[in-house]
């Protein structure tokens, strides 16, 4: 049952050929038999699934059950869940039990999804290889000595081994895109504004974007469909229409421009994931799309600026952790500054600490104009460079990732060889627009992933490209060992 895709499993259910409950049992006995292995999960929430799972049945008999109504999926721990704890993968927050649904959450219990439980992540969804998560660091399923990706590793790694069908995840800087391609699955980064971001805990609020992760474009365009959409809660969440993102997805991509950044091909990637790279847009080529070489000047600039406004973003955001109104608190305080400043030294471990002090610092008064002004000048220049390429071309493709998976401890003591991993996913953020990662290949027997770059709110024609693509190619249905 757990190889078959949400799309499969949603026929499977409507004809009766199994029960929600089945389903859902079914999924919290591979967590339980597997999850030791691979520590996607933070809570698994099972006497709640299978009570849900019981209602999506009734409602699946009466025949007024809602789209996606007894299907199993997995939240990333970024997301508040009513009554479940949210960590946000820190210590910080390890007590926390909010008191309402995040947007998202709420949408996807409207379509009758079950929650199977929160996955793991890289603490406050700062990292690309979920080693700082308080809870301990996530495997890779392909190879349990190499890191899944981050910061959404546990909502990756749990959909790679079929833990669960499709799980929800964020993207800041690539960390829906970046995990989806370790882990060989399939992961969308919408437009900014198009996922509310109500109820999803803030590392940077200018870039973060939830988005659904699945093992096809189709089940992602399915998340998606019911994920989308206005959340009044949400000041940047917009208005704009939502399609049905399934509704094209067969269609042919012959004629469209698919634009292939040089600076995308540079002599940070590694030449195999290249290879299989450029063996993807062959593909889309035999398919009748045109390829044509464009450039993005600025994409050296990326990382900078990132790494300047997230940052700065976070070390705002994460003051409200001072142990005062919820979240951890030190022990046995002297006094008020003793409580704050311990509190926060105890609880943050020591990327976030990284971070809160960069952001710090290049908002002080000293420094804003040179740090925080010139970055977010780039990111004008960012965005400039992505408005004149889709003059000419309808999307924009290349590697996700420089390399493939690495193993545990490989750039522990090197933040910026960690940041680097980050360097073609980035810009995407910066300039709000939405992109994707698919499966297209192995090196050393470890997934790679092909990334799109779309048009504002232009995911359907991502989603579509990427459907013809997995039409022709089985790459997403390779899985690894413990899932047969
Ligand atoms: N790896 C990047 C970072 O550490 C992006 C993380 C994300 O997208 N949440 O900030």
């Amino acid at each position: 049952m757990h190889t078959k895709t949400l799309a499969e499993l949603k026929t499977g259910l409507t004809n009766g050929e199994f029960s929600s409950v089945e389903l859902t049992q079914h999924f919290l006995d591979r967590i339980k038999n597997l999850d030791s292995k691979y520590n996607c999960f933070i809570s698994v929430t099972e006497e709640a699934a299978l009570a849900q799972a019981r209602q999506c049945d009734e409602h699946l008999a009466a025949g007024d059950a809602p789209v996606l109504c007894g299907l199993p999926i997995a939240h990333k721990d970024i997301f508040c869940t009513e009554g479940i704890r949210t960590s946000c993968g820190s210590r910080m927050l390890d007590n926390f039990v909010p008191p309402y649904n995040a947007g998202v959450v709420d949408k996807i219990a409207k379509a009758g999804m079950v929650v199977l439980g929160k996955t793991n992540m890289d603490e406050f969804a700062m990292g690309s290889s979920n080693e700082t998560s308080y809870y301990g660091p996530v495997k890779n399923p392909w190879h349990t000595d190499c890191v899944p990706g981050g910061s959404s590793g546990g909502s990756a790694a749990a959909v790679a081994a079929c833990l669960s069908p499709v799980a929800t995840a964020t993207d800041t800087g690539g960390s829906i895109r970046q995990p989806a391609a370790l882990c060989g699955i399939t992961g969308l980064k919408p437009t900014y504004g198009r996922v509310s971001r109500w109820g999803m805990i803030a590392f940077a609020s200018s870039l973060d974007q939830g988005g659904p992760m699945a093992r096809t474009a189709e089940d992602a365009a399915m998340l998606l469909n019911v994920m989308a959409g206005l959340d009044s809660r949400d000041s940047t969440s917009t208005e704009h229409e939502v399609p049905d993102y399934t509704a094209t997805l067969n269609q042919g991509i012959a004629g469209l421009t698919i634009g292939i950044p040089t600076e995308y091909f540079d002599e940070g990637l590694n030449p195999a994931t290249e290879q299989a790279v450029r063996n993807a847009l062959s593909e889309l080529e035999k398919q009748g799309a045109r390829l044509k070489e464009i450039t993005l000047p600025h994409s050296h600039l990326s990382v900078p600026a990132y790494y300047v406004i997230a940052p700065a973003e976070a070390s705002a955001n994460l003051s409200r952790f001072d142990g005062a109104r919820y979240g951890y608190r030190c022990k046995d305080p002297v006094d008020l500054h003793d409580m704050y400043m311990r509190s926060r030294a105890e609880a943050f471990g020591d990327e976030v600490k990284r971070r809160i002090l960069v952001g710090a610092y290049c908002l002080s008064a000293g420094y804003y104009d040179a740090y925080y002004n010139k970055a977010m000048q780039v990111r004008r220049l960012i965005k400039n460079d992505f408005e004149s390429a889709f003059s000419e071309v309808d999307v924009i493709a290349g590697p996700t990732c420089p390399n493939p998976a690495f193993e545990f401890g490989a750039k522990g003591d090197n933040p910026v060889a960690m940041y680097l991993e980050d360097i073609y996913t980035i810009a995407a953020n910066l300039a709000g627009l939405p992109a994707m990662s698919l499966p297209c290949g192995f090196v050393d027997q470890k997934p790679v992933g092909l990334q799109l770059i779309g048009q504002y709110f232009d995911e359907a024609r991502m989603l579509n490209i990427s459907h013809r693509y997995q039409l022709a190619t089985d790459w997403h249905c390779q899985s690894p060992s413990d899932v047969s």
